[in-house]
């Protein structure tokens, strides 16, 4: 059965290649810009990652107006506003983004206001508000597991009340992705595991979400098999190029799957944790994603099924329960491996979350804009039971 409803638009031009970012000059022309302006961030920079690709760059012709580096992980406001202002008085036409989802969506925000102006919270946070395409947005990703490179969302934390604040628009997809291998090589296996598990939560919310498609399914359960056949690989040898190229291939497809589909009440709960406590995206999303699953159980066991050839489960004979605790405890069993390898935690209480402050997380998930999408209504009372068994 189909839904009444569904549309896909996904206009980024995709493309992957060991080595691309050091020249994709040829894919530059179509834009028909010669001033750039980069983003990135200081441990990005200090790798020699801004370096290959600028020089590519320069070599090729390309001006760069000016390099922003002071992207913090889980980007706030006054970040955007100050790289906005570099960027503007630097004179660029187009920006560059090298980094994980911060950095991507500071770039992505930062082209809000070049182009709108005004404050960024007060005029622009809200769904589809632009009217009319921004400057050309070039996204090189250096983890994979936000797919921000393909979404239409930016995620910017608001210092003052303490939220996470997403922008969603279809002007903010960008129109290159540059997916090379190479540029993730150098994640820590922390970094590797927990932005690894953040893709396959977008890929199990998009692939379980009220907004579902035929199109949105497919991209979910091809990123949820590249995830289970690669993230351990990735994790234990940083150096293997070919995990780290499905790895960034899923991440991607993930991000399509979820940009179209959205993400539920596992990321209303990592929003709330990351926005109250700072616990990193990916990892707050591996702690909590099998207990979102739990909370949805018996809406989505059914279609939790069909994941069962991706995360490589015989569930032949299985009731819907059954087969459906064997996706979930598949799940368990990839991040507790992740877990003994000393590269993810399993439990809030590790990563920073006090036990007083669960009640006001689970009110602020209620609150995310996660739940709207989410299969179940999301209910304070019953989404602190699962954030105390997270704990
Ligand atoms: P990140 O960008 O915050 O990076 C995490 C850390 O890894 C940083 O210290 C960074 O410097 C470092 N790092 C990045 N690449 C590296 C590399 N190749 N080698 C070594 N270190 C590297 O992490 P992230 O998980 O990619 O992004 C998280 C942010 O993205 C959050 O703010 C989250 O809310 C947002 N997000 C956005 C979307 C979207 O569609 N826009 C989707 C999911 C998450």
């Amino acid at each position: 059965m189909l839904p009444e409803f569904f549309e896909f638009y996904n206009p980024t031009k995709v493309v992957y290649g060991i080595g691309i970012a050091r020249d994709f000059r040829a894919e530059l022309d179509v834009l028909g810009i010669e001033k750039y302006f980069i983003i990135s961030d200081q441990v990005i920079n200090d790798l020699g990652l801004v370096e290959k690709v600028k020089k590519g760059l320069i070599d090729a012709g390309i001006r760069i107006t000016g390099i922003f580096l002071d992207v913090p992980p889980n980007s706030e406001i006054k970040t955007v506003s100050s790289c906005a202002e570099q960027a503007k008085a630097s004179g660029a036409e187009g920006l560059i983004a090298i980094g994980g989802g911060s950095v991507i969506d500071t770039a992505k925000a930062t082209n809000i206001l070049i182009c709108k102006g005004g404050d960024l919270i007060e005029d622009h946070s809200g769904v589809h508000l632009l009217t009319e395409p921004l400057m050309p947005l070039v996204v090189i990703p250096t983890t994979a597991g936000t797919g921000s490179e393909v979404t239409t969302v930016s995620v910017i934390y608001d210092e003052e009340n303490k939220v996470k604040i997403p922008f969603t628009d279809k002007f903010l997809l960008p129109d290159i992705a540059v997916l090379d291998p190479e540029m993730t090589s150098s994640m820590p296996p922390k970094i590797t595991a927990s932005t690894g598990m953040d893709a396959l939560t977008h890929a199990i919310e998009a692939f379980v979400g009220v907004q579902w498609s035929p199109f949105s399914d497919i991209f979910a359960i091809g990123a949820t098999e590249l995830i289970f056949k690669n993230i351990i690989k990735a994790t234990e040898n940083g150096d293997d190029l070919e995990a780290r190229g499905a790895m960034l291939v899923a991440s991607n497809m993930a991000g399509t799957a979820f940009s179209h589909s959205m993400v539920g009440c596992v990321h209303a709960m990592a929003h709330a944790v990351g926005g109250l406590y700072h616990v990193p995206h990916g990892v707050a999303n591996a702690i909590l994603l099998p207990h979102g699953m739990e909370y949805n159980f018996e809406e989505i066991k059914e279609k939790l099924m069909r994941l069962a050839p991706a995360v490589n489960e015989d569930i032949s004979g299985c009731s819907a329960d059954d087969a459906a605790r064997k996706i979930i405890a598949a799940i368990r069993k990839l991040t507790g491996r992740l877990n003994e390898m000393g590269a993810l935690s399993l439990r809030l209480r590790d990563a920073g979350v006090p036990e007083d402050g669960l009640p006001e997380a689970a009110d602020a998930a209620v609150a995310d804009g996660s739940s709207w999408f989410n299969p179940r209504e999301v209910v304070a009372e019953e989404i602190l039971t699962h954030m105390k068994n997270a704990y």
